[in-house]
């Protein structure tokens, strides 16, 4: 229902990630590839294999191209996936397309997360009865029972029959997405992180820009300290194109509409005002941010200004032609002591608990790569029994070098608090 139904569907190649600062990111999206590849053919789900095009529209941003170049080679793409074009070769490939340099890859694909997440929790359940989904059911509180062989208490308000109840167990994954941090917080320990919320929201074209262009076009994002890209030309696997997403400040991480923002306005100005998330007034009032969001808030406003910043390099499109609005998802981006934003996922393994915050972009393409960097680590922890490979599943589609790879080259670290 959240952010995996509610993102770009793209399979990002890993060129735009530094293959130090954001190594995490860099391996699980070259491995995300290869695993959404297999699993999308084995279960006859779309898997276009469109490519990228990212353009430069300014001098600085054509020495980025360079820089994300020698970074997607590092990060292990083939050299024969990856090119920088000039003017003449863009316009072979892309006529309509308005840029004095370019770099196309060919590693990166377009799925529905959406599909493919619904598929996995099909198979899941029906295999072997191992897994149970609990769904309308809205986690409130979280609670130790030390002397219960199974210590920690879920109690969770059944939607549906408006009630509360209770699910026990003796290890818990929190991987609730942009409401990570607030499900940290009813465990009540005692940490430095805050979250600060931004709605992507997008545009359908036209029909008649079906042809526009073969690939998606991304821009090199004007402010790259942050962890925000530009809106884009997105080419969605079912063939519909759009334009987005912004990232438009919200206060809450289901604030798809003003209601939702309306409720937590109170609340969320007292955090920042009195407790704890006075930090993040030292994040908001940095120049470049408030550069940024204000940029991104008219986004929000102005269909015009969000069209023509994609119109910088795609002049053909016209801001009137664009008449409906495309499913917006919520990114929570995490703020540190210091009021700066975390550009990597944070694991914290608190007693029994393993806390997955920050998950945000190329969060959906990693997904298989980082769990099963998860399961290892966890694992070598002594925390769950070790892998056997089951040789008569014949519903893991993935070779072993594949996930031995996840293994071996996706180093996570668990912080502990
Ligand atoms: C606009 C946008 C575009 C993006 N585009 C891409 C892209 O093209 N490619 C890519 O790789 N990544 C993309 N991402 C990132 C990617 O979508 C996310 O990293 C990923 O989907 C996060 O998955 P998740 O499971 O952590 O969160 P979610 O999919 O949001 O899942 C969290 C789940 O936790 C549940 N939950 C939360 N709180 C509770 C509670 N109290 N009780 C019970 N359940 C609860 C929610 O209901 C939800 O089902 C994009 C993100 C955004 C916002």
């Amino acid at each position: 229902m959240h952010t995996s139904s509610r993102n770009t569907g793209k399979v990002h190649a890993p060129f735009i990630y530094d293959p130090e600062r954001k190594k995490v990111w860099a391996k699980a999206a070259l491995y995300g590839y290869d695993f959404w590849k297999k699993y999308c053919y084995v279960n006859k789900i779309s898997f276009i294999e469109d490519g990228v095009i990212e353009v430069a529209v300014d001098a600085k941003s054509e020495k980025a191209l360079s820089l994300h170049h020698q970074w997607g080679i590092k990060n292990g793409l083939d050299d024969t996936d990856i090119k920088i074009l000039n003017e003449r070769e863009i316009s072979r490939i892309e006529p309509n397309l308005r840029c004095p340099a370019a770099l196309l890859c060919k590693k990166d694909a377009s799925v529905n997360y959406g599909q493919i997440t619904q598929m996995l929790a099909d198979q899941v359940c029906d295999k072997n009865k191992l897994v149970r989904m609990v769904t309308c059911a809205k986690v409130v509180n979280i609670k130790y029972k030390e002397t219960s062989k199974q210590p920690i208490v879920l109690e969770y308000l059944d939607v549906l029959e408006k009630s509360k109840k209770e699910l026990n167990c003796n290890f818990l994954i929190n991987a609730s997405g942009s409401n990570s941090i607030n499900i940290l917080n009813k465990t009540k320990i005692d940490h430095f992180y805050q979250d600060l919320f931004f709605r992507g929201e997008y545009w359908v074209a036209p029909p008649k820009y079906d042809n526009l262009t073969s690939h998606s076009i991304y821009s090199v994002p004007q402010f790259q300290q942050f962890p925000f890209l530009d809106p884009h030309w997105i080419i969605r696997s079912n063939g519909k194109r759009e334009i987005g997403p912004n990232a438009c400040p919200v206060l809450s991480p289901y604030g798809y509409d003003n209601l939702a923002n309306a409720k937590e306005f109170l609340p969320k100005m007292y955090r920042l005002m009195i407790k704890k998330d006075r930090m993040v007034n030292k994040t908001l009032f940095k120049r470049e941010l408030f550069d940024l969001v204000s940029k991104e808030a008219l986004s929000s406003i102005s269909k015009r200004y969000m069209i023509n910043r994609v119109k910088r390099f795609l002049p053909i499109i016209e801001p009137k032609d664009f008449k409906i609005r495309g499913t917006a998802g919520i990114r929570s981006a995490i703020v540190d002591k210091n009021g700066n934003f975390v550009s990597y996922p944070i694991f914290i393994l608190q007693r029994d608990i393993l806390h997955i915050l920050n998950y945000n972009s190329p969060g959906a393409t990693g997904a298989f790569p980082i769990s099963y960097a998860i399961v290892f680590k966890l694992i070598d922890k002594g925390i769950l029994k070790k892998y056997k490979e089951d040789k008569s599943d014949t519903n893991n589609p993935f070779d072993a070098k594949l996930i031995n790879a996840c293994r071996n080259e996706i180093n996570i670290n668990f912080a502990c608090l």
